[in-house]
This record gives C-alpha cells, structure tokens and sequence, in this order.
C-alpha cells in the first residue's frame, strides 16, 4: 500500500526528531558538565530544554533535512553555552573610549579616581552614618558629608571683596535638577529674567526655557539671540523680579556681532537692585584649564568669587566625581532649597555622597592627578604618541595597516565647544572591511572599543584610554 504524501511526511519527521538528544543525554555533555560548575544544575538543565525544544519546534515547521538537522544538534552544547553566557552578562559593561572625547555623556562621562571607588565599595558594602551624626547620635542631613568639603574647595579666591559670606551646599541627582529646584524653590511665580542669547539647549532634553517652565518661574526674555546689553535686564527689572539667571553657553559659540555683559557687570546690577544672580555653569570645573591650553572656561571659584549668589554644576564632568548637581550659594538662598519638598524627590544615594567626598578631598589635597578626567586633559602630547607607537609595534596583523597620526581631542559634556586638545590617534584601515565595518567590529570586541572615523580610516585616541587597556588593545587589535 503506497503512503500518503502527508503519511510520508510523519515517518521523516518521526526520523528527525529520533535524532534530537534527550535532555539527560544532554546534561552528561562535557560543555554542559562543565557549565555546572558556574550555574546551578537547574539553570543549565533549563537551558537545555529551551535549547531542545527550539529544534523540536523546527523540525514541527519542516524546515529541516536530516542534515541540517544533525549540524544543529552536534552544536547544541555550543548553542547552550553561549545563551547562557549571553543571557547572564550584565548590560552595563566597561568600554575602550578611544574617540578622545574625555567627557562623553554617551561613554557614561567622568570615570572615578580610585579613591572614589575604594570609598563607594566601603560605604556600600556595610551600613554607614548617612544621616546619623555620630558625635550626638541624632538624625542629621545627608549633605553634612560634602558641604564643609565643598566649601573648602572652592574657599581660594571666596570672598576676595572682603566680604565673609555665609554659603551653604545641596547635592541633588544632576545639574538640570539642581537648576529646576533652584528655580522653583527661588522663583516660583516670579520673575526669571534671561538673555536670549542664553535661551539655550544642552542635549538630552535639557532645554532652559522649558525647566523654567516646569519649574513655575515666570521667564523675562531679554536682548536678542546675539546681543544682550545690561541696560537690557536694567529695563526688565521690576517688583516681581526673583532672580537673574546666567547660563553658561557651554556647547556652542557665537561669533562676530555678538556681546553679553561680563558676569561682573550683572553682579554690580543685581546688588544695586537686591536681585540675586543664580548661574548655570554646568561644567563645575573647579580651577582653570588655562595650563591645558584652553581659556575663558568659567569656573566655579571665579564664579563664587565674582559674586554670584547661587551657582548649579554637574559633578560628573570636569569636577571629574560621581553623576550629581551641586548648588552651591548664599545660606538664605539654600535654606529656601532645603525647605522645598522638591529636594526630597531630588536627592541621591550614599554612593554618590561616597564617590563626591573622595573627588573633593583629591582636591584639597591637591592631588587632582589622582581623578582621571583632570589627568586625561593633562596627558603631553608626546606621551600619547609615544604610547601610539608602542601599540602599533606590538600589534602583529596581517589585516591591518596602522600608522600614528596628529589629532584633536575634545573636552565634550558642554565643556569649551570650540576647545581641544592636541593628541595622537592610531589611524586603522582594514585590508577587507571598510571603516565603517571596522568600527563596528571594533564595537563587538570584550570589552568593546569604541573609535571614530575620519577620512574613511578608524582613529583610535590614546588620550581617553587609560595607559593599563594598552596591552590588551594591541591584542584585541592583532583578532581583526
Ligand atoms: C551639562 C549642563 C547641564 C546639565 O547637566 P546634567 O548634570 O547633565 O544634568 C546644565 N547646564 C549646563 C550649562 C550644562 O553644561
């Protein structure tokens, strides 16, 4: 009796799927013997189902020949390790920045110094006096840990005029909500008065005229996008007047016809009309970058020390500490923040507290080349080709063609738009991908290197790349 078309495709598939390995056949493999060691039984045998039954659904949807078939089920134990390995991997993995951008807001921004991490593993580890004061055994705030600190830090210069101040600190999650709680808390349904040259976007959605909004201020445009004169918030100053808000124009530049009054100049108005100047200086660069080369980069002492009665700044960008805002202002101003219940919704971890303190202490004790960002942007030129060189002597491939040639890094995070760096890269190119492929293969490596390309070739720039991933660069380079 001749079978059926469909009979005859039951007994193939009754075939196929005798050749499907059971899961305890599966389990005795060496591979799969050995991923015990690291999951547990239950995980791996999980596992290994899941891994069967995709085959058994395959060979239900006949897409399979005997063949096909066998390569699959020889490489089960394969298939099996790698999901594992794939599905147990963290998400948030450590990479090569190579594209000599020091603050890369993509890349995660300012890495810690090690101090820093000594001090986060120690306070995250045990219980620690986040809000405990230790001398009275009463509740205390949590921003005791930084205040003096930060004050100290910034001391130099501080009240230069002669006058003595008193200043207060608050650490909230980052510099955009350290600028909207300032706002509400100081001006809410009152009047912000701003440049519009400083109407500005920072990236990431961080738009002023929109935090103004948010935050219940009442925004008094003034002057024009390339010319604010003083005489302009003069006009605009009136009863319901809160603040004077000053926005560093931090990632982007105007040139030609262009004037905004110097800060001092603002300052001298706000105290003749007791209207107190808040400014948004995003970077909280602490001292100068003029020994690097790049001038004019606001800094908080200067700020402070001008006059300014409230300043906002990010901590993980040239402060070079954990991601955070610092306000930063006159004791008034801050116990008007302290008594919004905004700060509570705002306010970050005894990790970030840990991380700060140990970056601010590197500061007093002046020893800033211990925080990677203040050490990238010091790195000589020199030392970066020097460390180019010995990269590419000890990179043995057959693929490659590398070379070291002169580049640009950038500050980035809103720093100096229009300042860099001079650096040397590796330049990559490939004897069968092209840049673009390269880069992308680049970007699949453990732990991922990540490059820029520039006239069709990939650059790598050292500038950014701690001098330890050396080595390891050369070797992951020679797999391409
Ligand atoms: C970067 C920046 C911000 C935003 O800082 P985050 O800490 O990322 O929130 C705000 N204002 C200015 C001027 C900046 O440069």
């Amino acid at each position: 009796m001749a079978m059926t078309d469909i009979q005859q495709k039951d007994a193939t598939q009754q075939q196929l799927f005798r050749l499907l390995p059971s899961v305890n056949e599966l389990l005795l493999v060496s591979v799969c013997q050995a991923l015990q060691s690291k999951y547990t039984r239950e995980v791996v045998l999980t596992a290994c189902r899941a891994a069967v039954a995709v085959l058994r659904e395959e060979v239900s949807s006949g897409i399979h020949t005997e063949a096909s078939l066998q390569k699959c089920v020889d490489e089960l134990p394969k298939t099996i390790s790698d999901h594992l390995v794939l599905g147990m991997r963290y998400s948030l993995r450590p990479v090569i920045n190579a594209t000599g951008v020091i603050l890369h807001t993509n890349l995660g921004r300012a890495p810690l110094s090690d101090a820093a991490l000594r001090h986060v593993v120690e306070i995250a580890r045990d219980y620690c006096n986040l809000e405990f004061d230790l001398d009275n055994g009463l509740r205390s705030r949590r921003d005791d840990h930084v205040e003096a600190l930060v004050l100290r830090v910034l001391a130099e210069d501080i009240g230069g005029t002669g006058e003595n101040i008193k200043r207060g600190v608050v650490i909230v999650n980052n510099c955009a909500a350290a600028t909207l709680l300032a706002l509400n808390s100081i001006a809410e349904k009152s009047e912000v008065i701003i440049s519009r040259g400083e109407l500005v976007e920072i990236g990431g959605g961080f738009r002023v005229p929109e935090i103004m909004k948010k935050s219940g201020a009442v925004m008094i445009e003034v002057g024009t996008t390339n010319r604010t004169r003083l005489a302009d918030y003069e006009r605009a100053l009136g009863p319901n007047t809160a603040l004077l808000l000053r926005v560093h124009q931090s990632n982007f530049s105007i040139e030609g016809f262009a004037e905004r009054p110097l800060l001092g100049e603002l300052i001298t108005l706000s105290k003749r009309s007791t209207t107190p100047v808040f400014e948004d200086l995003g970077t909280g660069l602490i001292g100068s970058l003029e020994q690097v080369g790049i001038c004019g980069e606001p800094s908080l002492r200067q700020s402070l020390a001008s006059g300014v009665d409230l300043v906002a700044a990010s901590g993980d960008k040239l402060l070079g500490g954990p991601q955070c805002g610092i306000l930063v202002g006159r004791i008034d101003l801050i116990q008007r923040i302290r008594k919004n219940p905004l700060l509570r919704a705002f306010r970050v971890d005894k990790l970030t507290y840990a991380a700060l303190e140990a970056t601010l202490l590197a500061y007093l004790a002046e020893d800033d080349g211990s925080i990677p960002t203040q050490r990238m942007l010091s790195i000589p030129s020199e030392e970066l080709m020097r460390r180019c060189r010995d990269v590419v002597d000890c990179t043995r491939s057959a693929n490659l063609v590398l070379e070291v040639v002169p580049v640009a890094s950038l500050v980035g995070g809103g720093t100096a738009p229009k300042a860099s760096l001079p650096s040397y890269a590796i330049s990559l190119r490939h004897a069968s991908l092209n840049a673009a492929q390269l880069i992308d293969t680049m970007r699949k490596l453990d732990p991922p290197v990540i490059g820029r390309i520039a006239d069709d070739l990939v650059l790598l720039d050292l500038r950014t790349v701690p001098p330890r991933f050396d080595a390891e660069l050369a070797s992951m380079l020679q797999t391409l």
